[in-house]
């Protein structure tokens, strides 16, 4: 099973949570779970954490789709 939560580091006091790769979308905001800052993520952030954070999510989206796909061609007759 893929680990579908991305890393995320906040921008204001610097500590790690994970967030769930299909909502960390472009423009996508949530609150930092330990400072409850609104953190947007961006894709022209000038904060390279959440342009990362941004890239991580789309390649565990496309790592998720693949297996995905995957599964259905094992399951087909
Ligand atoms: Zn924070």
């Amino acid at each position: 099973m893929i680990d579908d939560k991305v890393k995320v580091k906040c921008p204001k006091c610097s500590m790690m949570f994970r967030e769930r790769a299909q909502n960390l979308r472009n423009g996508f905001q949530t609150n930092c779970r330990h400072c409850n800052r609104l953190i947007t993520f961006d894709t022209s952030s000038e904060d390279r954490n959440i342009r990362r954070a941004l890239l991580s999510a789309r390649e565990v989206r496309i790592a998720i789709e693949a297996a995905r796909a995957k599964l259905r061609g094992n399951a087909a007759p």
